[in-house]
């Protein structure tokens, strides 16, 4: 399956502990861009694209990895999203998979005709930096009409309880340590934690990055960006669960 980035809208507003280092303000300000405006992309109509011949651009059976420098659910998108809403219904024939820390935003966002368990060809993932934030987002993302869901750890700041979480329909979950050269620490024992409750829970498990400040039996390593997914890998410790195995469109691709 081919796996494209679709950005609609870019820009974004920091609202927690995760957001503290965002990628997205840290590109943009490299390019002395104000990442705080949120502006539609030239990209918003890419799904709809045709070639001279007349067929899609993006060819059927291709994953869009939605909104990656923004939240789909960022308030100032509201008036955007009922088209992204239709060319999601119309392209049925690809997967769109976005990560929101706004899910109590999700129900008065969703379509009239989403249903009890969304488009079939939508998936949406919920990320959790600590356990505040999971206490918080998780209670509302199990109520969401989904038919599958994901939890995304990333950027992992502490030790996180989701035992009570993983024990309903979560089929995947991902840690990741925070890249970047202001990164916070990430442990390596909170990583093995995770994984501990999600064999436990039967839930498949992803290791996705060490990020740049990573800690292990103790000692502190800084670890450069190129090798942050590969040093990741080499821990071997994903785990795909015999009964909740996720669906390709649960595995998150990005950085
Ligand atoms: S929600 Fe995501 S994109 Fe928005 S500021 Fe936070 S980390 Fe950045």
């Amino acid at each position: 399956m081919s796996c494209i980035t679709w950005n609609p809208w870019h820009g974004c507003h920091k609202i927690s502990a995760g957001c503290a280092h965002c990628y997205v303000y840290r590109r943009d300000a490299s390019i002395k861009k104000d990442a705080s405006v949120v502006m539609r992309t030239k990209d918003f109509y890419l799904p709809m694209r045709r070639t001279r011949d007349g067929s899609y651009k993006i060819p059927g059976g291709s994953r869009l990895d939605t909104c990656f420098t923004s939240d789909f659910f960022v308030e100032e998108a509201d008036k955007w999203r009922p088209e992204i809403w239709e060319m999601m219904k119309i392209r049925g024939d690809l997967s769109f998979f976005f990560i929101t820390k706004r899910i109590e935003r999700m129900e008065k966002c969703l379509p009239q005709d989403w249903g009890e368990k969304g488009y079939p060809n939508v998936s949406i993932a919920c990320t959790v930096e600590n356990q505040a934030m999971a206490d918080k987002r998780l209670p509302v993302y199990l109520k969401a009409p989904l038919r599958s869901r994901s939890i995304v750890c990333s950027p992992l700041l502490e030790r996180i309880d989701l035992k009570k979480y993983l024990a309903e329909d979560v089929t995947h979950l991902t840690a990741a340590g925070e890249s970047g050269p202001e990164a916070r620490v990430c442990d390596y024992e909170w990583v093995l934690d995770l994984r501990r409750q999600c064999v436990e829970a039967g839930t498949s498990f992803y290791f996705m990055q060490t990020g740049a400040l990573f800690r292990k039996d103790g000692k502190l390593y800084r670890v450069e960006r190129k090798i942050q997914h590969s040093q990741a890998r080499k821990a071997g410790i994903d785990y795909s669960a015999p009964k909740k195995r996720p669906p390709d469109d649960q595995l998150p691709l990005f950085e």
